[in-house]
């Protein structure tokens, strides 16, 4: 019910962060994973790492989400050399910070064009090899932030992962006959490369409000992709899953009680 050994997976964004972490999941569960970015040296030393980790076949392909051809150009390939898809992880996404009295044009079309717009042209790219797949598995990687909370500084991203869900009920709606569930993990704050360039104050001030007393690992994301993906969970659809440490519970930041030693 939990084995993914058969499993071919397409995860964008995945030559870093939680990307890498969901890539990583899948590989040492013996499945067939590729990943895809931007840059080129990244992709190929996360693809080593998946080798390692006892991927049955690692394929890293250079793609802008943001380009609807190009991702459908690479998504074909990366069909055509797993011989199928059975999962598509659309994980690649951006979070620059920007007030939103100095939010301009450009910095919502970017914005939009990856975390958005991205997300639907790599599941549209990917929808016939799921369907023909039988066991379609699509998981977004969403956020708590735009979704459930508000962070300042995030107004334009919030509103794209907030609207990874709206995109995602509804896909999963026309999606449900071809076989292909939606689902989306919406993380709360991973360490990651991306989030390391917030800097050490920025990453104190978010574990204190944390209740189990962490950040998040990016394979606490990759482990529920990996089960959003296993026949075990072959009856969720269109559903958001919060990964977040409790991040979202507390009403008030004295409600955390202190870690016991
Ligand atoms: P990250 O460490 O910066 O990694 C982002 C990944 O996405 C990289 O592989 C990057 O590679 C790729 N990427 C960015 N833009 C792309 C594009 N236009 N086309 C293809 N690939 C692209 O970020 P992260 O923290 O892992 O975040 C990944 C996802 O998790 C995002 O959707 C983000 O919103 C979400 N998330 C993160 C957190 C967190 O705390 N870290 C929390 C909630 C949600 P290239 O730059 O080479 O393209």
């Amino acid at each position: 019910m939990f084995d993914l050994s058969d499993r071919r997976v397409l995860v964008t964004g995945g030559s870093k962060g939680i990307g890498l972490g969901i890539a990583a999941a899948f590989a040492a569960a013996g499945a067939s994973v590729a990943i895809t970015a931007r840059n080129a040296v990244d992709l190929s030393t996360a693809a080593a790492r998946l080798a390692d980790l006892g991927a049955a076949q690692v394929v890293a392909e250079v793609a802008d989400v943001a380009d609807r051809s190009a991702m459908q150009l690479t998504t074909d390939r990366i069909v055509a050399a797993l011989g199928g898809l059975d999962v598509l992880c659309a994980n690649a996404g951006i979070f620059p910070e920007k007030a939103l009295d100095a939010l301009d044009e450009a910095d919502l079309d970017s914005v939009l064009a990856i975390n958005l717009k991205g997300t639907i042209w790599a599941v549209q790219a990917a929808t016939p090899a799921l369907e023909a797949s039988g066991r379609g598995r699509i998981i977004l990687t969403s956020s708590i932030t735009g979704a459930v909370t508000g962070y300042p500084g995030w107004a334009h991203y919030g509103a794209t992962k907030a609207a990874q869900l709206g995109f995602m009920r509804t896909a999963a709606m026309e999606l449900a006959p071809k076989r292909i569930t939606v689902n989306a993990v919406l993380p709360g704050n991973i360490l990651t490369e991306g989030l390391q360039e917030m800097g050490q104050d920025y990453l104190d001030a978010m574990t204190r409000t944390i209740p189990l007393g962490t950040l998040g690992t990016p394979a606490d994301i990759g482990a529920t992709a990996a089960f959003l993906a296993t026949d075990g969970a072959r009856y969720i659809t269109g559903q958001p899953l919060v990964v977040d440490g409790g991040q979202t519970l507390p009403e008030t930041p004295e409600a955390v009680l202190p870690l016991a030693v």
